[in-house]
């Protein structure tokens, strides 16, 4: 299929090279020269322009920052240069108002459009790993899903237009409620004389367990291999999930739902990226939590 790819950054350009090892004909645009050229260097087309990118294209895929790059994009350059009916797919973490809006506007003129935000970070989007949570038609769906499928290794409806940026947000929103749960719990649990392999011993198969705990736990050399154990670096930033915190608070507000753990939450991650922390790992929060904190031996 011969595919318009947009935005080619640390996620775009892994899902990129993968569309053209399962032998898409890809034609790649980014504002970015290096991750243009890096794109080449994967066998993609270079387009001098969004406009020119989309020109022959059967679907359009995006990877961009956030909902006013995907608006815009959309409806200034992809839109009134692409040829009708084509597949729209646009693949960003954005808030679900201006999702619902830009697919309404698409398929207004014509086009198939279908939000397909993604669970699992850089390595997943590079390995073709990544989880999508599709929002759009029954046929929007089955049209993008083999598209979908070359990138990611769970491709899963959620409902109508919008539905697959609540299902990321929403999700994203438990985990952050979760993760900041498990810190303060092992931070307590040391306080109170327990040791962290002890704790995770118990917790991890007694009812306190949860993601956070079993497969991502936020103090080293207890548990799975995770970022802790690489002094939080690589895995999800604390910045991205901070983004996720308040797109979810955004949608809550709008959907006028009462989400006070999430709102805690989003505090918690917004002082910590304050302090400087928004490049580690989420998980580094539970440096904030108690700052006097030692990794156990
Ligand atoms: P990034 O900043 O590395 O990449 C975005 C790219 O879009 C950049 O290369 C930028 O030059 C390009 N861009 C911006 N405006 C453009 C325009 N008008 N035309 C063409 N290109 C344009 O970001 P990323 O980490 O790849 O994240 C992309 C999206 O994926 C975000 O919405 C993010 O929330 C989401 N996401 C990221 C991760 C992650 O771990 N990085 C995980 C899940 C979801």
């Amino acid at each position: 299929m011969k595919i318009a790819f947009i935005g080619l950054g640390n996620m775009g350009g892994g899902m990129a090279a993968n569309l053209v090892k399962a032998g898409h004909e890809v034609v790649a645009y980014d504002l970015s020269e290096e991750a243009l050229a890096r794109a080449e260097g994967h066998g993609a087309a270079r387009a001098g322009s969004a406009a020119e990118a989309v020109k022959d294209a059967e679907a359009v895929v995006t990877m961009l920052p956030a909902g006013e790059h995907v608006r815009s994009v959309y409806l200034k350059e992809v839109a009134p240069n692409a040829p009708k009916g084509a597949l729209m797919i646009d693949c960003s973490t954005i808030d679900v108002a201006t999702a619902k809006e830009v697919g309404e506007t698409l398929r207004g003129l014509g086009f198939e459009s279908v939000d397909a935000p993604v669970s699992g970070g850089i390595a997943a989007a590079n390995g073709g790993t990544l989880t999508f949570m599709v929002g759009g038609s029954e046929e929007g769906f089955e049209r993008a899903r083999p598209v979908l499928e070359a990138m990611g290794k769970a491709v899963i409806h959620a409902g109508e237009a919008g539905a697959g940026q609540a299902a990321k947000i929403v999700n994203n929103m438990l985990l952050a409620v979760t993760m900041a749960g498990t810190c303060e719990a092992f931070v307590l649990a040391q306080k109170l004389g327990l040791n962290p392999q002890t704790f995770y011993d118990i917790s991890s198969k007694a009812s306190g367990q949860s993601w956070s705990m079993t497969s991502y736990s936020p103090v080293p050399g207890v548990g799975p291999e995770t970022p802790a154990d690489r002094d939080y670096e690589g895995g999800f930033m604390a910045q991205l999930m901070l983004k996720d915190l308040k797109l979810a608070m955004a949608a809550a507000e709008e959907a006028g739902a009462y989400t006070p753990m999430g709102g805690e939450a989003a505090e918690l991650y917004q002082r910590f990226v304050e302090r400087g922390g928004g490049t580690k790992d989420f998980s580094a929060l539970i440096k904030m939590i108690d700052d006097s904190w030692v990794a156990p031996d």
